[in-house]
């Protein structure tokens, strides 16, 4: 099947839904994503978006606590164009029918999270990410011009000079496998946005969900798109400790590394780590405590796991009024219940877990990547905004940015773009066969996801990066041979598009000669003048 389109986007997240709504009074827009519509990372997003709302609060104060955490290497001008877009766009998701919670005076209840200096986070109660999955799918499937096509996964771009070398370096569209009945079409475009969120999958223990495998990061490398700060991985620090099993309320087995996030809000209302001899420890890190910037606060966990061979360490709210911790985190507090816990009546066991990619397709404000015809917003991409490491709650905050500033952008330049006269060939699918080999692609999933885990997480070093880069090249060939010798599946795509993400975080970890930010390498401890650089890779 082929399927002509104006604009083509991919993912149905938050940046792709808001996107696709500003886009949709003047063009035709195509949305492919590879499950059902709502299972994104940003309906998974619990403590909410930042933005400037009180009147204690102001941008100076949120552009400096950004450029804080980003350690030296935000673009300034990125920050304070999107610091001071944010209550025009809260303002533009109330208007669409998002409901953030409010206080009885009927003012945004202000969340207070790690590294901001003021309550600054709107939230829908702990379900901040359903309810704006909910409000954005609701105006998509209403709009006309949208069309809509779930359990599709984006294979590869077109380009056009792979169709008639010579031709400049364009790209026309993708070729999308069709799950549901297992076929490839060709989705002709006039322009194409990767919003394919981030790749926590890479890692073999993340709050992430299952589609997070870093496709669009991978496709557009492939491509010949240029990537940023791939090493700048954020690791979330509380996540419920989950060693597999069973989960004792729902009385179903939950996958080892499969976990649950624990918002830094329940830190944020005075949630406690401790050891698990019950002894706080986050007193001699910083002065924040609980609150100093996340990759501290992971750090000092994982410390305290390796130092005492602990496998989790606890998180304590329990000495908080328990209606008050079951109304703020209803689903925290319903989610600990199935795995056996109370939030409210004692300690729960967390471990930090891959979380948040800073880095990814570099693209300017306007969400243009370096290859002409594709555009890349949210967490696929990297504005400059996060640097080397991301503020909480900056993330939706930029998804909707940039879906704000792409739309402007197509609408200005797509009407005085040219049709390029090149027919797109069909998917050739060669020789391929179907496989009886499964297994293979599981065990080469398990292998990348934890040597990831092991070689390339929290803290690094050159040794363990070295391995983890003879390793991925080993992979990376043995998947390549039967990428091509066997039918295509969701699995094989997938697993096809880790490897290049893992093989893109190592890349860029070893070229960063210094600690900083999310990067700590024991090799190079010190944050170093000369180093203070955006990583760049192209194929
Ligand atoms: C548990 C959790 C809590 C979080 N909490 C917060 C928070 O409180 N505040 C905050 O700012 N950020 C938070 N984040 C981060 C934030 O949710 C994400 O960065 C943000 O939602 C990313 O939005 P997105 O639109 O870029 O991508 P996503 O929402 O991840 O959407 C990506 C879409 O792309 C689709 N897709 C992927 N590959 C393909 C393919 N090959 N073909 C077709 N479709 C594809 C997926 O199916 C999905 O529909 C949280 C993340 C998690 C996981």
């Amino acid at each position: 099947m082929k399927i002509k389109t104006d604009i083509l986007i991919i993912g149905s997240g938050i940046a792709g839904l808001s996107l696709a709504v500003k886009l949709a009074d003047q063009f035709e827009v195509t949305i492919i994503t590879k499950r059902e519509a709502v299972e994104t990372n940003t309906w998974y997003a619990q403590g909410g978006i930042a933005a400037v709302l009180s009147s204690v609060d102001n941008f100076n104060s949120h552009v400096q606590d950004t450029l804080t955490a980003g350690a030296g290497l935000c673009r300034p001008q990125v920050v304070e164009k999107i610091v001071r877009d944010a209550p025009r766009l809260i303002e533009e998701l109330v208007s669409w029918g998002v409901q953030f919670s409010r206080q009885s005076n009927n003012q945004y209840d202000l969340g207070r999270e790690g590294g901001h200096s003021q309550r600054r986070v709107v939230h829908a109660g702990d379900m901040t990410g359903n309810e704006l999955e909910r409000v954005l799918l609701d105006k998509v499937k209403s709009l006309q011009k949208i069309h809509l096509f779930e359990f599709h996964s984006a294979i590869d771009l077109i380009l056009a000079d792979k169709i008639r070398p010579g031709e400049e370096k364009k790209c026309l569209g993708a070729y999308v496998y069709d799950k549901n009945r297992d076929e490839i079409h060709t989705f002709e475009a006039k322009a194409t946005v990767i919003a394919t969120g981030g790749a926590g999958k890479v890692y073999l223990y993340t709050s992430n969900p299952d589609v997070a495998t870093g496709d669009g990061m991978a496709m557009a490398f492939r491509a010949g798109a240029r990537m940023m700060n791939m090493e700048f991985v954020q690791f979330h620090p509380t996540c419920l400790y989950n060693p597999g099993g069973w989960a004792l309320a729902a009385n179903r087995p939950i996958p080892e590394g499969k976990t649950f996030l624990i918002s830094e809000a329940v830190r944020g209302e005075g949630g406690i780590l401790k050891r698990t001899d019950n002894t706080p420890f986050m007193e001699k890190v910083h002065p924040l405590k609980e609150l100093a910037p996340r990759d501290i606060v992971a750090r000092a966990i994982d410390f305290e796991m390796k130092r005492r061979g602990d496998r989790y360490v606890l998180l304590d709210i329990s000495h908080k009024d328990p209606a008050f911790v079951r109304q703020r985190f209803p689903n925290i507090d319903a989610t600990c219940k199935l795995y056996g816990f109370d939030l409210t009546s004692g300690p729960i066991p967390v471990v930090p877990a891959a979380h948040y990619f800073c880095g990814g397709i570099e693209t300017s404000l306007e969400g243009r990547t370096s290859l002409e015809g594709l555009y890349a917003i949210g967490e696929a991409a990297s504005t400059g905004l996060h640097g080397a490491n991301r503020l909480a709650s900056n993330s939706l905050l930029e998804a909707v940015a940039m879906g704000d500033y792409a739309a402007k952008e197509l609408k200005n330049k797509l009407p005085r773009m040219k049709q390029m006269d090149l027919a797109i060939p069909d998917w050739d699918p060669g020789s391929a066969v179907s496989t009886d080999e499964a297994v293979v692609i599981t065990q080469n999933w398990d292998e990348i996801r934890r040597f990831m885990w092991n070689y390339v997480g929290i803290v690094r070093s050159n040794k363990r990066l070295k391995r983890a880069q003879t390793r991925i090249k080993l992979l990376k060939e043995e998947i390549k041979d039967y990428y091509w010798n066997f039918k295509i599946s969701s699995d094989l795509l997938e697993l096809r598009n880790i490897a290049q993400v893992a093989e893109l975080v190592i890349e860029s970890a070893l070229k960063r000669q210094e600690s900083r930010g999310l990067h700590y390498n024991l090799d190079y401890p010190e944050t170093v003048e000369s180093e203070k650089k955006e990583t760049l890779l192209v194929s």
